[in-house]
Protein backbone atom coordinates (compact mmCIF):
# COMPACT_ATOMS: atom_id res chain seq x y z
CA UNK A 1 0.00 0.00 0.00
CA UNK A 2 0.91 3.63 -0.79
CA UNK A 3 0.59 6.10 1.62
CA UNK A 4 -2.65 7.58 1.14
CA UNK A 5 -3.79 4.22 1.35
CA UNK A 6 -1.69 3.13 4.28
CA UNK A 7 -3.22 6.21 5.91
CA UNK A 8 -7.02 5.89 4.72
CA UNK A 9 -6.73 2.07 6.09
CA UNK A 10 -5.29 2.53 9.46
CA UNK A 11 -5.37 6.04 10.90
CA UNK A 12 -9.11 7.37 12.76
CA UNK A 13 -11.17 8.84 10.38
CA UNK A 14 -11.14 12.00 11.81
CA UNK A 15 -9.43 14.20 9.47
CA UNK A 16 -10.24 14.92 5.94
CA UNK A 17 -7.50 15.13 4.19
CA UNK A 18 -6.19 17.06 1.06
CA UNK A 19 -5.09 14.63 -1.76
CA UNK A 20 -1.97 15.73 -1.40
CA UNK A 21 1.03 14.17 0.64
CA UNK A 22 3.84 16.39 1.71
CA UNK A 23 7.58 14.89 2.01
CA UNK A 24 10.02 18.10 1.92
CA UNK A 25 9.97 21.88 2.84
CA UNK A 26 12.67 24.82 3.03
CA UNK A 27 11.05 28.19 4.55
CA UNK A 28 7.61 28.98 3.08
CA UNK A 29 8.05 26.02 0.00
CA UNK A 30 7.11 22.90 0.72
CA UNK A 31 7.43 19.83 -2.00
CA UNK A 32 5.00 16.73 -2.37
CA UNK A 33 5.83 13.21 -3.39
CA UNK A 34 6.01 13.99 -6.76
CA UNK A 35 8.41 16.92 -6.21
CA UNK A 36 5.70 19.53 -7.39
CA UNK A 37 6.83 22.61 -5.29
CA UNK A 38 4.03 24.77 -3.10
CA UNK A 39 4.22 27.65 -2.07
CA UNK A 40 2.54 27.29 1.58
CA UNK A 41 0.52 29.98 3.33
CA UNK A 42 -1.12 27.72 6.10
CA UNK A 43 1.80 26.76 8.07
CA UNK A 44 0.96 23.33 9.26
CA UNK A 45 -2.33 25.64 10.70
CA UNK A 46 0.04 28.68 12.37
CA UNK A 47 2.64 26.49 13.50
CA UNK A 48 5.50 27.01 11.08
CA UNK A 49 5.85 30.33 12.58
CA UNK A 50 9.35 30.74 10.90
CA UNK A 51 8.89 27.97 8.04
CA UNK A 52 10.34 24.79 7.09
CA UNK A 53 13.31 22.98 8.21
CA UNK A 54 14.45 27.00 9.19
CA UNK A 55 18.05 27.40 10.05
CA UNK A 56 18.22 28.74 13.77
CA UNK A 57 15.06 26.86 14.68
CA UNK A 58 17.23 23.82 13.63
CA UNK A 59 20.44 24.71 15.02
CA UNK A 60 18.30 25.25 18.43
CA UNK A 61 16.13 21.90 18.30
CA UNK A 62 18.98 19.82 17.27
CA UNK A 63 21.39 21.04 19.72
CA UNK A 64 19.27 20.80 22.47
CA UNK A 65 17.96 17.46 21.25
CA UNK A 66 21.60 15.97 21.41
CA UNK A 67 21.97 16.67 25.16
CA UNK A 68 18.54 15.93 26.82
CA UNK A 69 14.90 15.54 25.08
CA UNK A 70 13.37 15.23 28.26
CA UNK A 71 13.28 14.94 31.86
CA UNK A 72 9.67 15.16 33.20
CA UNK A 73 9.18 18.11 35.12
CA UNK A 74 10.71 16.69 38.51
CA UNK A 75 13.44 18.60 37.21
CA UNK A 76 15.02 21.68 36.38
CA UNK A 77 16.36 22.43 33.53
CA UNK A 78 17.59 25.59 31.54
CA UNK A 79 15.26 26.03 27.68
CA UNK A 80 12.09 25.14 30.19
CA UNK A 81 13.34 27.71 33.48
CA UNK A 82 14.37 30.66 30.41
CA UNK A 83 11.65 30.45 28.44
CA UNK A 84 9.23 30.94 31.08
CA UNK A 85 11.13 34.16 31.98
CA UNK A 86 11.30 35.33 28.45
CA UNK A 87 7.11 35.07 28.43
CA UNK A 88 6.83 36.79 31.75
CA UNK A 89 9.10 39.65 30.60
CA UNK A 90 7.36 40.58 27.21
CA UNK A 91 4.25 40.32 28.47
CA UNK A 92 4.55 41.38 32.15
CA UNK A 93 2.98 38.32 33.33
CA UNK A 94 3.82 36.85 36.38
CA UNK A 95 3.99 33.04 36.04
CA UNK A 96 3.63 30.21 32.93
CA UNK A 97 2.59 26.48 33.22
CA UNK A 98 3.80 24.46 29.89
CA UNK A 99 1.69 21.69 28.26
CA UNK A 100 1.82 20.02 24.68
CA UNK A 101 -1.17 21.84 22.65
CA UNK A 102 -3.61 24.16 22.46
CA UNK A 103 -6.44 22.67 24.18
CA UNK A 104 -4.24 21.32 27.38
CA UNK A 105 -3.09 25.19 27.42
CA UNK A 106 -7.22 26.23 28.03
CA UNK A 107 -7.88 23.61 30.25
CA UNK A 108 -4.87 24.86 32.82
CA UNK A 109 -6.45 28.46 32.08
CA UNK A 110 -9.73 27.07 32.91
CA UNK A 111 -8.92 24.97 36.17
CA UNK A 112 -6.66 28.22 37.37
CA UNK A 113 -10.06 30.17 36.90
CA UNK A 114 -11.94 27.80 38.96
CA UNK A 115 -9.68 27.34 41.50
CA UNK A 116 -9.66 31.12 41.89
CA UNK A 117 -12.99 31.71 41.97
CA UNK A 118 -14.09 29.38 44.65
CA UNK A 119 -11.01 29.82 47.07
CA UNK A 120 -12.27 33.43 47.05
CA UNK A 121 -16.49 33.05 46.09
CA UNK A 122 -16.62 29.59 47.36
CA UNK A 123 -18.07 26.33 45.22
CA UNK A 124 -20.74 28.66 43.28
CA UNK A 125 -18.97 30.78 41.05
CA UNK A 126 -17.31 28.92 38.61
CA UNK A 127 -19.40 29.43 35.09
CA UNK A 128 -17.02 30.64 32.29
CA UNK A 129 -18.72 32.39 29.39
CA UNK A 130 -17.47 32.47 26.27
CA UNK A 131 -18.37 33.94 23.24
CA UNK A 132 -20.52 32.44 20.54
CA UNK A 133 -18.66 31.19 17.12
CA UNK A 134 -15.28 30.72 19.31
CA UNK A 135 -13.27 27.68 19.21
CA UNK A 136 -11.31 26.59 22.39
CA UNK A 137 -10.42 22.98 21.09
CA UNK A 138 -11.13 19.38 21.53
CA UNK A 139 -11.29 17.67 24.57
CA UNK A 140 -14.14 17.36 26.33
CA UNK A 141 -14.09 20.66 28.46
CA UNK A 142 -12.65 22.87 25.81
CA UNK A 143 -15.44 21.81 23.54
CA UNK A 144 -17.75 22.82 26.36
CA UNK A 145 -16.31 25.85 26.09
CA UNK A 146 -16.29 25.90 22.55
CA UNK A 147 -19.54 28.26 21.66
CA UNK A 148 -20.49 26.56 18.36
CA UNK A 149 -23.53 23.67 18.49
CA UNK A 150 -21.92 21.51 16.07
CA UNK A 151 -19.13 20.62 18.14
CA UNK A 152 -21.22 20.14 20.88
CA UNK A 153 -23.90 17.45 19.33
CA UNK A 154 -22.55 14.31 19.97
CA UNK A 155 -20.67 14.31 22.68
CA UNK A 156 -23.10 15.03 25.71
CA UNK A 157 -23.25 15.35 28.43
CA UNK A 158 -20.68 18.44 28.27
CA UNK A 159 -18.22 19.10 31.05
CA UNK A 160 -21.05 21.92 32.99
CA UNK A 161 -20.11 25.73 33.94
CA UNK A 162 -19.90 27.07 30.63
CA UNK A 163 -22.24 30.11 29.52
CA UNK A 164 -22.29 31.81 25.41
CA UNK A 165 -22.87 35.10 24.69
CA UNK A 166 -22.78 36.76 21.62
CA UNK A 167 -19.77 38.99 20.36
CA UNK A 168 -20.31 42.29 20.65
CA UNK A 169 -23.04 42.41 23.07
CA UNK A 170 -22.38 43.61 26.78
CA UNK A 171 -25.78 43.16 28.01
CA UNK A 172 -26.00 39.79 28.10
CA UNK A 173 -22.31 39.05 29.75
CA UNK A 174 -23.56 41.45 32.81
CA UNK A 175 -27.17 39.72 32.71
CA UNK A 176 -25.42 36.26 32.63
CA UNK A 177 -23.05 37.70 35.95
CA UNK A 178 -26.12 39.07 37.56
CA UNK A 179 -27.91 35.11 37.09
CA UNK A 180 -25.20 33.06 37.98
CA UNK A 181 -21.94 34.63 38.97
CA UNK A 182 -19.50 34.31 36.76
CA UNK A 183 -15.58 32.76 37.26
CA UNK A 184 -14.20 34.22 33.96
CA UNK A 185 -14.59 35.88 30.35
CA UNK A 186 -12.87 33.72 27.95
CA UNK A 187 -12.44 35.59 24.46
CA UNK A 188 -9.83 35.14 21.18
CA UNK A 189 -9.53 38.54 20.20
CA UNK A 190 -9.60 37.00 16.39
CA UNK A 191 -12.30 34.40 16.00
CA UNK A 192 -9.83 31.88 13.74
CA UNK A 193 -11.73 28.61 13.37
CA UNK A 194 -14.62 31.03 13.47
CA UNK A 195 -14.00 32.44 9.86
CA UNK A 196 -10.93 34.89 11.12
CA UNK A 197 -13.16 37.35 12.84
CA UNK A 198 -11.85 40.37 15.12
CA UNK A 199 -13.60 41.35 18.08
CA UNK A 200 -14.73 44.95 17.86
CA UNK A 201 -11.92 47.00 20.07
CA UNK A 202 -14.69 49.19 22.02
CA UNK A 203 -16.66 45.96 23.11
CA UNK A 204 -13.32 43.99 24.14
CA UNK A 205 -12.14 46.86 26.34
CA UNK A 206 -15.69 47.39 27.55
CA UNK A 207 -15.85 43.44 28.52
CA UNK A 208 -12.44 43.81 30.23
CA UNK A 209 -13.39 46.88 32.43
CA UNK A 210 -16.86 44.95 33.28
CA UNK A 211 -14.64 42.23 34.30
CA UNK A 212 -11.94 43.54 36.47
CA UNK A 213 -14.84 45.65 38.18
CA UNK A 214 -16.75 42.39 39.16
CA UNK A 215 -13.15 40.46 39.56
CA UNK A 216 -14.46 38.00 36.66
CA UNK A 217 -10.80 37.11 35.06
CA UNK A 218 -10.09 37.94 31.74
CA UNK A 219 -8.93 34.86 29.91
CA UNK A 220 -7.72 35.37 26.10
CA UNK A 221 -6.82 32.27 24.36
CA UNK A 222 -3.92 33.23 22.05
CA UNK A 223 -3.55 29.61 20.23
CA UNK A 224 -3.69 30.84 16.87
CA UNK A 225 -3.05 34.58 17.68
CA UNK A 226 -0.56 34.33 19.83
CA UNK A 227 3.76 34.38 19.23
CA UNK A 228 3.58 37.07 16.15
CA UNK A 229 0.78 35.81 14.05
CA UNK A 230 -1.59 39.20 14.43
CA UNK A 231 1.62 41.94 14.01
CA UNK A 232 2.07 42.16 17.76
CA UNK A 233 3.30 39.36 20.44
CA UNK A 234 0.28 38.74 21.32
CA UNK A 235 -3.32 40.02 19.88
CA UNK A 236 -4.50 41.31 23.25
CA UNK A 237 -2.07 43.88 22.84
CA UNK A 238 -3.49 45.48 19.96
CA UNK A 239 -6.72 45.94 22.32
CA UNK A 240 -4.61 47.53 25.06
CA UNK A 241 -6.54 45.28 27.40
CA UNK A 242 -4.71 43.05 30.22
CA UNK A 243 -5.77 39.95 30.53
CA UNK A 244 -5.21 37.65 34.10
CA UNK A 245 -4.50 34.37 32.38
CA UNK A 246 -3.21 34.13 28.59
CA UNK A 247 -3.27 30.53 26.34
CA UNK A 248 -0.86 29.72 23.93
CA UNK A 249 0.53 27.13 21.60
CA UNK A 250 0.15 26.38 17.92
CA UNK A 251 2.87 29.12 16.58
CA UNK A 252 4.82 29.15 20.10
CA UNK A 253 7.81 26.34 18.79
CA UNK A 254 7.85 26.74 15.43
CA UNK A 255 6.08 23.59 14.40
CA UNK A 256 6.95 20.77 18.01
CA UNK A 257 4.38 21.03 20.12
CA UNK A 258 3.87 23.32 22.99
CA UNK A 259 1.17 25.06 25.05
CA UNK A 260 1.82 27.54 27.82
CA UNK A 261 -0.94 29.42 30.16
CA UNK A 262 0.19 32.47 31.31
CA UNK A 263 -0.20 33.77 34.52
CA UNK A 264 -0.91 36.89 35.76
CA UNK A 265 -0.81 39.22 39.19
CA UNK A 266 -4.18 37.66 40.46
CA UNK A 267 -3.61 34.14 39.00
CA UNK A 268 0.54 33.51 39.29
CA UNK A 269 -0.41 32.04 42.62
CA UNK A 270 -4.03 30.18 42.16
CA UNK A 271 -2.29 26.68 41.38
CA UNK A 272 -0.35 24.80 44.79
CA UNK A 273 1.60 21.28 44.49
CA UNK A 274 -0.18 18.98 42.97
CA UNK A 275 -3.22 20.79 41.63
CA UNK A 276 -2.41 20.44 38.03
CA UNK A 277 0.63 18.72 35.71
CA UNK A 278 2.00 17.23 32.82
CA UNK A 279 4.45 14.70 32.28
CA UNK A 280 6.07 16.21 28.57
CA UNK A 281 4.85 19.69 29.41
CA UNK A 282 7.61 22.07 28.56
CA UNK A 283 9.99 19.55 27.09
CA UNK A 284 13.70 20.43 26.65
CA UNK A 285 13.53 20.36 23.02
CA UNK A 286 10.23 21.85 22.63
CA UNK A 287 10.90 25.05 24.76
CA UNK A 288 14.40 25.52 23.58
CA UNK A 289 12.62 25.79 19.91
CA UNK A 290 10.62 28.20 21.71
CA UNK A 291 13.22 30.67 22.65
CA UNK A 292 14.55 29.81 19.08
CA UNK A 293 11.16 31.11 17.44
CA UNK A 294 10.62 33.94 20.26
CA UNK A 295 14.01 35.59 20.10
CA UNK A 296 13.15 36.53 16.64
CA UNK A 297 10.18 38.10 17.30
CA UNK A 298 10.82 41.46 17.77
CA UNK A 299 9.78 44.98 16.57
CA UNK A 300 11.55 44.53 13.26
CA UNK A 301 9.84 41.11 12.51
CA UNK A 302 6.33 42.50 13.65
CA UNK A 303 6.78 45.57 11.27
CA UNK A 304 7.10 43.10 8.81
CA UNK A 305 4.07 41.36 9.35
CA UNK A 306 2.25 44.46 9.44
CA UNK A 307 3.39 45.43 6.14
CA UNK A 308 2.89 41.61 4.69
CA UNK A 309 -0.96 42.11 5.84
CA UNK A 310 -1.16 45.31 4.61
CA UNK A 311 -0.25 44.43 1.38
CA UNK A 312 -2.46 41.39 1.54
CA UNK A 313 -5.46 43.66 2.16
CA UNK A 314 -4.60 45.66 -0.45
CA UNK A 315 -4.30 43.00 -3.13
CA UNK A 316 -7.64 41.73 -2.16
CA UNK A 317 -10.12 44.47 -1.58
CA UNK A 318 -12.09 44.97 -4.55
CA UNK A 319 -10.53 42.79 -6.57
CA UNK A 320 -13.11 40.56 -8.80
CA UNK A 321 -14.41 37.50 -7.48
CA UNK A 322 -13.39 38.29 -3.77
CA UNK A 323 -16.20 39.91 -1.51
CA UNK A 324 -14.64 41.00 1.38
CA UNK A 325 -11.36 40.40 4.14
CA UNK A 326 -11.19 40.38 7.07
CA UNK A 327 -8.02 39.57 9.87
CA UNK A 328 -5.51 41.09 11.73
CA UNK A 329 -1.82 40.80 11.06
CA UNK A 330 -1.11 37.41 9.14
CA UNK A 331 -4.43 35.91 10.06
CA UNK A 332 -6.37 36.74 7.38
CA UNK A 333 -10.21 35.42 5.74
CA UNK A 334 -11.01 35.70 2.26
CA UNK A 335 -14.79 35.57 1.54
CA UNK A 336 -14.75 34.96 -2.28
CA UNK A 337 -17.29 34.69 -4.47
CA UNK A 338 -16.49 30.85 -4.94
CA UNK A 339 -17.25 29.07 -2.44
CA UNK A 340 -14.05 28.69 -0.44
CA UNK A 341 -13.27 24.86 -1.04
CA UNK A 342 -13.13 25.22 -4.51
CA UNK A 343 -10.83 28.25 -4.20
CA UNK A 344 -8.48 26.20 -1.73
CA UNK A 345 -8.65 23.15 -4.18
CA UNK A 346 -7.82 25.08 -7.33
CA UNK A 347 -4.97 27.19 -5.77
CA UNK A 348 -3.58 23.62 -4.60
CA UNK A 349 -3.04 22.84 -8.37
CA UNK A 350 -1.32 25.81 -9.14
CA UNK A 351 0.66 25.73 -6.31
CA UNK A 352 -0.31 27.50 -3.62
CA UNK A 353 -1.44 25.58 -0.66
CA UNK A 354 -4.74 28.19 1.64
CA UNK A 355 -6.46 26.87 4.38
CA UNK A 356 -10.58 27.46 4.71
CA UNK A 357 -11.78 29.02 7.89
CA UNK A 358 -16.01 28.64 7.74
CA UNK A 359 -17.20 30.18 4.78
CA UNK A 360 -13.87 31.90 4.44
CA UNK A 361 -10.59 30.90 2.30
CA UNK A 362 -8.01 31.62 5.27
CA UNK A 363 -4.14 32.56 4.97
CA UNK A 364 -1.92 32.01 8.02
CA UNK A 365 1.69 31.81 6.11
CA UNK A 366 4.86 31.89 7.74
CA UNK A 367 6.05 35.25 9.52
CA UNK A 368 9.17 35.55 7.63
CA UNK A 369 7.83 34.14 4.16
CA UNK A 370 9.24 36.42 1.68
CA UNK A 371 7.23 38.83 -0.06
CA UNK A 372 8.57 37.72 -3.61
CA UNK A 373 6.69 34.35 -2.97
CA UNK A 374 3.64 36.30 -0.85
CA UNK A 375 3.45 38.24 -3.72
CA UNK A 376 3.35 35.40 -6.30
CA UNK A 377 1.10 33.80 -3.78
CA UNK A 378 -1.85 36.36 -3.77
CA UNK A 379 -1.49 36.65 -7.78
CA UNK A 380 -2.72 33.48 -8.00
CA UNK A 381 -5.35 33.48 -5.16
CA UNK A 382 -6.61 36.53 -6.95
CA UNK A 383 -6.37 34.82 -11.00
CA UNK A 384 -8.44 31.76 -9.08
CA UNK A 385 -10.81 33.67 -7.50
CA UNK A 386 -11.23 36.00 -10.78
CA UNK A 387 -12.16 33.39 -13.20
C1 LIG B 1 -6.23 25.51 17.45
C2 LIG B 1 -6.89 26.19 18.55
C3 LIG B 1 -7.11 25.56 19.80
C4 LIG B 1 -6.78 24.10 20.02
O1 LIG B 1 -5.41 23.84 19.91
P1 LIG B 1 -4.89 22.31 19.84
O2 LIG B 1 -3.39 22.46 19.87
O3 LIG B 1 -5.40 21.73 18.57
O4 LIG B 1 -5.42 21.62 21.03
C5 LIG B 1 -7.66 26.29 20.81
N1 LIG B 1 -8.00 27.58 20.65
C6 LIG B 1 -7.81 28.23 19.48
C7 LIG B 1 -8.17 29.67 19.37
C8 LIG B 1 -7.26 27.55 18.39
O5 LIG B 1 -7.11 28.19 17.23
Amino acid sequence: MNVKELDQTYIASTYKRFPLEITEGKGSLVKDEQGKEYIDLGSGIAVTSFGMADEAWLKAVCGQAARLQHTSNLYYTDPCAKLAEMLCSRTGMKKVFFSNSGAEANECAIKTARKYASDKYGENRFTILTLKNSFHGRTITTLSATGQEHYHELFRPLTPGFAHADAGDLDAVIAQHEKTPLAAVMIECVQGEGGVIPLDPAYVKALSEFAEKNDILLIVDEVQTGNGRTGELFAYMHYGVRPDLVSTAKGLAGGLPLGATLMGEKTANVLGYGDHGSTFGGNPVCCAAALSILSRIDEKLLNEVKEKSRFLFSAFTGAPGIESISGLGLMIGIKTKKAAGEVVAKCMEQGVLCLTAKDKVRLLPALNIPMELLEKAAEIIKAVCAE
